[in-house]
C-alpha cells in the first residue's frame, strides 16, 4: 500500500503534489505518476522507479500546469512494475483519472463484463478496472458514478477520482486504506498520510470507511 496526494484549488499544483509525494516515499514504492486537468484535458505522466525519475520525465515533457491534480506512488499487487501499470489510470469513455491504494478483489469478473461492453484495457492492474467502471457508469455526475461503482466492488481502497467533464471536482473515498482531507482557503489536499498535508494547512479530517467526499474550490 503506497502513497496518494491530490489537490483541487486555485493554483497550479504540480510542485505541491510532488513535494507531498516525496514525503510519502519512505513507505517504499516501485513506480509513480501524476495527472492534472488543464483546459478541460487531462495529462498523465508516469514511470517506474523513484519520484526523482518522475520529476525528470516531467521536466523532459514540459511539466503540468493544472490547478486540479493527483499523484501516486505504487507498490504493485496486480500487474508487473511497468509504466502502463503505474497510476493514475484513465478510462476510455468519460475522461476519468483515478489513483488507488489497496486491492480490488473482484477485478477479474468486472474486467470481463467491461470487455464484453467493448472497453479496451491498457494495463494488467485491478485499479484500471475501477477507472473503467466509473467511466461506464458516468452520466454527468462524478460523485454518483463513483458511489455506483464502489457498490460493485469488493476489496480495500483509498481512491481519488477526477473527470475532464467536471474539471473543478475531486471525489475521494475509502474502505480499509487511510485517506485524509486537508482544508485550505479555496483549496483541498487529499493524502494517504497527514505528512503530505501538514505543510499547507492545520485543518484536516480523516475519512471513515465507506465515506465519499466531493471537493471543489467552492
Ligand atoms: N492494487 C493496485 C496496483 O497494483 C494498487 C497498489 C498500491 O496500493 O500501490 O496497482
Amino acid at each position: 500500500m503506497c502513497g496518494i496526494v491530490a489537490y483541487v484549488g486555485n493554483k497550479p499544483c504540480q510542485s505541491l503534489l510532488l513535494a507531498g509525494l516525496k514525503r510519502l516515499e519512505y513507505r517504499g514504492s516501485d513506480s509513480s505518476g501524476i495527472a492534472t486537468i488543464e483546459g478541460g484535458k487531462s495529462r498523465v505522466v508516469k514511470t517506474v522507479g523513484r519520484v526523482a525519475n518522475l520529476e525528470d520525465k516531467l521536466e523532459e515533457t514540459g511539466g503540468l500546469r493544472g490547478a486540479i491534480g493527483m499523484c501516486h506512488t505504487r507498490w504493485a499487487t496486480h500487474g508487473g512494475v511497468t509504466d502502463f501499470n503505474a497510476h493514475p489510470h484513465t478510462d476510455d469513455k468519460a475522461g476519468i483519472c483515478l489513483i488507488h491504494n489497496g486491492i480490488i478483489e473482484n477485478y477479474a469478473t468486472l474486467k470481463t463484463l467491461l470487455e464484453e461492453k467493448g472497453h479496451a484495457f491498457k494495463s494488467q492492474t485491478d485499479t484500471e478496472v475501477l477507472a473503467m467502471l466509473i467511466g461506464e457508469l458516468y452520466d454527468g455526475d462524478l460523485e454518483k458514478a463513483v458511489q455506483a461503482a464502489l457498490r460493485e466492488v469488493t476489496g480495500a481502497y483509498g481512491i481519488v477520482v477526477m473527470c475532464e467533464r467536471e474539471p473543478d471536482t475531486l471525489v475521494a473515498a475509502r474502505k480499509g486504506s487511510p485517506l485524509m482531507v486537508g482544508v485550505g482557503n479555496g483549496e483541498f489536499i487529499v493524502a494517504s498520510d497527514g505528512s503530505a498535508i501538514i505543510a499547507h494547512t492545520s485543518q484536516a479530517f480523516a475519512l471513515d470507511d465507506y465515506q465519499v467526499v466531493k471537493l471543489t474550490p467552492k
